[in-house]
């Protein structure tokens, strides 16, 4: 009987374990992680979760008798050092060998660090896991200045907890608007006057230069000169892949571990998904990586379907959703390279949609609190993306009857 040993027990690697089970696989599938805890939802870390919502144990994807049923053999707190794809065996940094048969690479990513000194000061708190979460829920129970590195999704949502909870929150992003990379002006603008609503204070097209810790505050010196002190930083400014041991392996990494449509890397037997993956698929001419529970379920799911012998192309089209405060912003489709970005709605009513547009392609749309709206874009990009301008940019042109009848 053959074994599939999948590392990393997250998003990716609970789904992938699940699928191989759905699809009939009997031989061992053994899932490694490097944490303590059962696999759990990384979003509420920034969310409910941070505000004091929601529970620890409210996080796991899945009760431990789930994975007993499922005949999933969990190894927590034990992180896969090595994996030798000569002998097809793995090592674990507890001296332990195992050998696979197949083998899934979910390793996800870490966060892009502070090159700074003064940056290892346990007041400047990153947020990619959940004992990350909670050090960061902790310092905020005392903290009274809350400066956030970043203006991206995670900053942003930080920043919205901890003016909820009553915090001086400034927010310094290098670039001269928020979310830069990833949506238009507009939203840009919308999101930051939602803050500044919330009395968040942002200090744009600005970086840290300096950080200088004391005994009673943070220190910090930005790049023109404007000196402000804190009780806890958070620093979001992006994340690195964990495509390392892949690459120690032997197999291709760029921006990620290189798979193809079926979540393949150069070695059929070995397949990777999510935030750890520099993918090609037939929905984009470029490679990329994406950073979202959407795409690592569902190149899970393709890459579970590679291991049973049964390929199927990855062909979903990306989406991706982010709360702060009240406003919930949803995604889908990948903006980059568009030529114009239509509005749908009044952003000074709160409830807007933005579709951004490549020729007569709608490449994207970013919907705010407009879920119906999200949700025909999803129906749209995934027959083709062709919507005229005109029935865009009109509200009362019904979306879902326009798009079912396309
Ligand atoms: C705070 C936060 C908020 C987010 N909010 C949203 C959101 O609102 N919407 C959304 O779509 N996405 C969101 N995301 C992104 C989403 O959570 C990730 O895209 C998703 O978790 C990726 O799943 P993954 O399995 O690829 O990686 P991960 O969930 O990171 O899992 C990888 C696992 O592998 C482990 N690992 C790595 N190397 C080894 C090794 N050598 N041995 C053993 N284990 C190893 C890691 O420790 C980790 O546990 C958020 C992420 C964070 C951090």
């Amino acid at each position: 009987m053959s074994s599939i040993a999948i590392i990393g027990a997250g998003q990716a690697g609970m789904q992938l374990a699940d699928s191989l089970r759905r699809g009939g696989f009997e031989g061992s599938v053994i899932l490694y992680g490097d944490e303590g805890s059962l696999p759990y939802q990384r979003p509420p870390l920034s969310k409910q979760f941070l505000l004091g919502d929601l529970e620890a144990s409210r996080l796991n994807f899945r009760p431990i008798a789930h994975y007993e049923k499922l005949a999933v053999t969990l190894r927590l707190d034990c992180a896969v050092t090595q994996v030798d794809l000569q002998t097809r065996t793995l090592a674990m940094a507890n001296g332990e060998q195992a050998a696979f048969d197949r083998l899934a690479f979910t390793t996800g990513a870490r966060v892009r660090k502070l090159a700074l000194p003064g940056a290892e000061d346990p007041r400047v708190c990153y947020l990619r896991g959940i004992t990350d979460a909670q050090a960061i829920r902790e310092r905020l129970a005392t903290a009274r200045r809350v400066v956030i590195i970043g203006g991206g999704f995670i900053g942003l949502e930080v920043a919205a907890v901890a003016r909820t909870l009553g915090k001086e929150v400034t927010v310094l992003e290098a670039q001269t608007r928020l979310m830069p990379r990833v949506v238009a002006p507009v939203v840009s603008a919308y999101f930051e006057a939602v803050h500044n609503q919330r009395g968040v204070r942002f200090l744009l097209g600005e970086s840290l230069t300096a950080l200088a810790p004391t005994s009673s505050a943070l220190g910090l010196t930005t790049a023109s000169a404007t000196y402000l002190e804190a009780d806890l930083v958070v620093v979001g400014i992006g994340v690195h892949p964990n495509l390392e041991l892949a690459a120690a392996a032997g197999l291709p990494c760029e921006g990620g571990i290189v798979v193809n449509e079926f979540a393949c890397t150069r070695d059929p037997t070995v397949v990777a998904a999510g935030d750890c993956t520099w993918q090609r698929n037939i929905l984009f001419e470029r490679p990329h990586r994406l950073e979202s529970v959407q795409n690592a379920v569902d190149q899970a799911k393709v890459a579970a379907a590679s291991l049973l012998e049964k390929p199927v192309a990855y062909s979903q089209v990306p989406w991706f959703w982010s709360d702060q405060y009240d406003v919930k912003l949803q995604m889908v489709g990948i903006s980059t390279g568009f030529e114009a970005a239509i509005v749908r709605g009044n952003p000074e009513t709160g409830a807007f949609s933005v579709f951004y547009y490549l020729g007569e392609r709608v490449l994207a749309v970013d919907s705010i609190n407009r879920p119906a709206e999200h949700m025909a874009a999803r129906r749209l990009l995934a027959s083709g993306g062709l919507l005229a301008k005109e029935l865009a940019a009109d509200p009362a042109a019904d979306l879902k009857t326009i798009i079912e009848k396309n």
